[in-house]
């Protein structure tokens, strides 16, 4: 018995009572909980973790009918199994309203206890797997879009998500800015200190940029040692700024290697922009932050350079 909470809903206490008896034997949830009607059956599934229901149709104050529905228009309640209780004498017409606004299966009253367990464990059943899938593709997407070593987006992810910005920004007249960013020197640490130490340093220069950006900023990690971060509604000012913020942390920061050595990096970086209607797709503005990166290494690196040539203050 995992952790499950079931909520039984009926207006009439005895009904409630034979099916709370049920659910009780079948030892499947670990929490029952009971309402009076739909309005309350809403106020405890808004509280409690609940993960199945059995409910009443024709009941006081909100009934069946509207109780599924309102549970199915929530995330939470989106998936998950609802059981209706309908009278038999009613023929097919309420079981089909209530299966077409969301419920999971049917049990005419009165009711078979065998019956009702049986269907409820087929539907916990579906519930489990249909979790399971939802949970092995959420992970699926995960590692679609992330980064193994440094946890960043990947550059998939990057592009797939920087197209959407901009052609945003291109509806709304907002600007966008993009940063290339590189390691200086990192064959360097590889040949001296070995592979896993430059793993080590790629992870630290990832964490402590992801610690760093903003809110609107996406960060990604391109390939190698090199990263990007396209700036929504940015301008090559502010691109600037987000650079030597981080080109100045990385260069204070000590990476400890082993109990006895640490060692610092730099960075260095190009910004580029556009703004409005005249903004150019990602790939163009990633030359121009490519080519303004360029002439960062080409100055000496450690430093930002910009590709329209002009150097704002840095903030
Ligand atoms: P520069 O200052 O001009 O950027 O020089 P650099 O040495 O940083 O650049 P270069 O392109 O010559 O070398 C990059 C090195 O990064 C070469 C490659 O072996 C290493 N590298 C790429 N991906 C990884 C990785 O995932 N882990 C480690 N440890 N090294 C990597
Ligand atoms: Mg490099
Ligand atoms: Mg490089």
């Amino acid at each position: 018995m995992s952790d499950q909470t079931i909520l039984i809903v009926d207006d009439t206490p005895y009904v409630r009572a034979a099916v709370k008896d049920a659910v009780l034997e079948s030892g499947l949830f670990s929490n029952i909980i009971e309402a009076g009607d739909g309005a309350e059956a809403l106020k405890l599934f808004l509280t409690n973790k609940v993960t199945f229901i059995i409910t009443d149709v024709v009941m006081p104050v909100i009934d069946g009918y509207k109780l599924v529905a309102a549970i199915r228009e929530m995330e939470s309640g989106s998936d998950i199994p609802v059981i209706i209780l309908t009278a038999s004498k009613k023929g097919f017409s309420d079981k089909i309203k209530g299966l077409t606004l969301g419920a999971s299966d049917y049990v005419t009253k009165p009711f078979d206890k065998g019956e009702l367990i049986a269907r409820t464990k087929v539907l916990l059943k579906m519930y489990g797997l249909q979790e399971e899938l939802k949970a092995k593709n959420a992970l699926l997407e995960r590692i679609a879009t992330t980064d193994e070593l440094t946890g960043l987006s990947n550059r998939r992810h990057f592009f797939d998500t920087a197209r959407t910005i901009v052609a945003l920004a291109k509806r709304n007249d907002l600007s966008i800015a993009c940063l290339m960013i590189d390691i200086d020197f990192f064959k360097k640490i590889n040949d001296t200190y070995g592979h896993q130490a430059g793993d080590m340093v790629l992870k630290k220069v990832a964490e402590l940029m992801l610690k760093n950006k903003r809110e609107g900023e996406l960060l990604a990690r391109y390939g190698g040692e090199e990263f990007v971060m396209c700036l929504f509604k940015a301008d090559e000012a502010v691109a600037f700024g987000a650079a030597e913020r981080f080109r100045k942390r990385i260069e204070e920061m000590k990476i400890q290697l082993d109990e006895s050595k640490a060692i610092s990096v730099t960075i260095s970086a190009g910004c580029s922009a556009s703004a409005g209607d005249s903004l150019t797709d990602i790939d163009k503005l990633m030359a121009m932050a490519d080519e303004a990166l360029y002439l960062a290494k080409n100055n000496g690196r450690n430093r930002v350079e910009t590709h329209s040539g002009k150097m704002p203050g840095s903030c």
